[in-house]
C-alpha cells in the first residue's frame, strides 16, 4: 500500500505510488548526469591515431599506430619501473614495424640506423619478409604487440645492435606479457594454462633484459635507453630479484643506497625494494633468522 493509499475516492487515485521525497528535478539532474558521463568514457581507438613513417631500411612509407598525446592516464608503477595505465596502455604501441621489410625497433630507435645495419636488415629479413602482419583492426591486442616486439628484438640481433637496445625490448615484452596476464578474460579457456606459459615467457624476457643490462653497464655510457645510471642500477636489482639472484639484487640496490647522488625519490624506491628483496630472500628459506 502507498503512503497516499486512500485518496482514490478524492479522484487522486492515479498519484498513489508518488514518492513523498524524490524530487523529479533532482532525478532528471541524475539521469543526465549519468549520460553525460557514458559519453565522456573514452576507449582505446580513440586515444589512438595513423602516423606516416618512412623507413629507413626500405624507404617506402606505411603507417604506424601512435597513442595521442596527454590520453594514456598514468595510474601506478610496477617495482620495475613499468607504468600502469587506464583506457590505453603505450607500451602496447612502442613498436614501429615496417609492413614492406619486416625491419622493427622501438619508435625511439627507429630511425637510427647504418647502411651496414640496413643492409644486413635487407639481407636477413627482407628478403624472406612474407608480410601479413597488419590488420584492420583500431587497436592492438597484447598477443599482436608482443608479436610486434619480437619483430622488433629479431631486428636488433640482426642489425647487432647494443646489448642495452636489445635488453629493452627484452624489459617491454616482459611488461607486455605482464599486461596481458593482467587482463586475460575470466572466462577465456584453459585460463590457468595460458597464464602459467606467459608467466614463463615473462620471465624469460626478464633473464634476457637482465644479462643485456648488466653488459651495458660495462661496455656503454650513460644515458642507457633513457636511463642515468642509478635508474639502470635500481632496475637491474629489480629484475635479479625477480630472477630469484638474491645477492646480486642486494649488491646493485646498496650501490643506489650508498651513492651520494641518489635523490629522495630514488632513495625511497631502492629502500622499498631492498626489503622485499629481505622478505624474498627470507620467503624462499634463503637466509638463517637469528
Ligand atoms: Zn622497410
Amino acid at each position: 500500500m502507498g503512503i497516499f493509499s486512500g485518496l482514490e475516492a478524492l479522484g487522486l487515485g492515479k498519484l498513489k505510488n508518488t514518492d513523498v521525497f524524490v524530487d523529479e528535478e533532482q532525478k532528471k539532474a541524475e539521469q543526465e548526469a549519468l549520460k553525460k558521463k557514458e559519453a565522456k568514457k573514452v576507449t582505446e581507438e580513440e586515444c589512438i591515431y595513423d602516423k606516416t613513417m618512412k623507413c629507413p631500411v626500405c624507404d617506402e612509407e606505411f603507417k604506424t599506430k601512435v597513442v595521442k598525446t596527454g590520453k594514456a592516464k598514468r595510474v601506478g608503477q610496477d617495482s620495475d619501473l613499468r607504468t600502469r595505465y587506464q583506457i590505453v596502455d603505450p607500451l602496447k604501441y612502442d613498436a614501429v614495424l615496417c609492413p614492406h621489410c619486416g625491419y622493427a625497433a622501438l619508435s625511439r630507435f627507429f630511425n637510427y640506423m647504418t647502411s651496414t645495419q640496413a643492409r644486413m636488415i635487407k639481407e636477413q629479413i627482407g628478403a624472406t619478409f612474407k608480410g601479413g602482419v597488419e590488420t584492420d583492426a583500431p587497436v592492438y591486442t597484447y598477443d599482436e604487440a608482443i608479436m610486434r616486439h619480437k619483430l622488433a628484438l629479431l631486428s636488433t640481433v640482426v642489425k647487432k645492435a647494443k646489448a642495452s637496445e636489445r635488453a629493452y625490448v627484452c624489459l617491454k615484452l616482459a611488461w607486455l606479457t605482464r599486461g596481458k596476464i593482467e587482463t586475460l578474460p575470466e572466462d577465456t579457456p584453459d585460463l590457468e594454462r595460458i597464464r602459467e606459459e606467459a608467466r614463463k615467457d615473462e620471465l624469460e624476457y626478464i633473464a634476457n633484459a637482465y644479462e643485456g643490462f648488466s653488459t651495458a653497464f660495462s661496455k656503454e655510457d650513460f644515458p642507457i635507453c633513457g636511463m642515468d645510471e642509478l635508474t639502470l642500477t635500481y632496475l637491474v636489482s629489480d629484475l635479479a630479484r625477480q630472477l630469484g639472484k638474491y645477492e646480486d639484487a642486494k649488491r646493485f640496490i646498496s650501490r643506489v643506497l650508498t651513492s651520494r647522488s641518489s635523490n629522495e625519490r630514488i632513495k625511497g624506491m631502492a629502500r622499498d625494494l631492498k626489503d622485499r628483496i629481505t622478505e624474498e630472500e627470507k620467503a624462499a628459506g634463503l637466509t638463517e633468522e637469528a
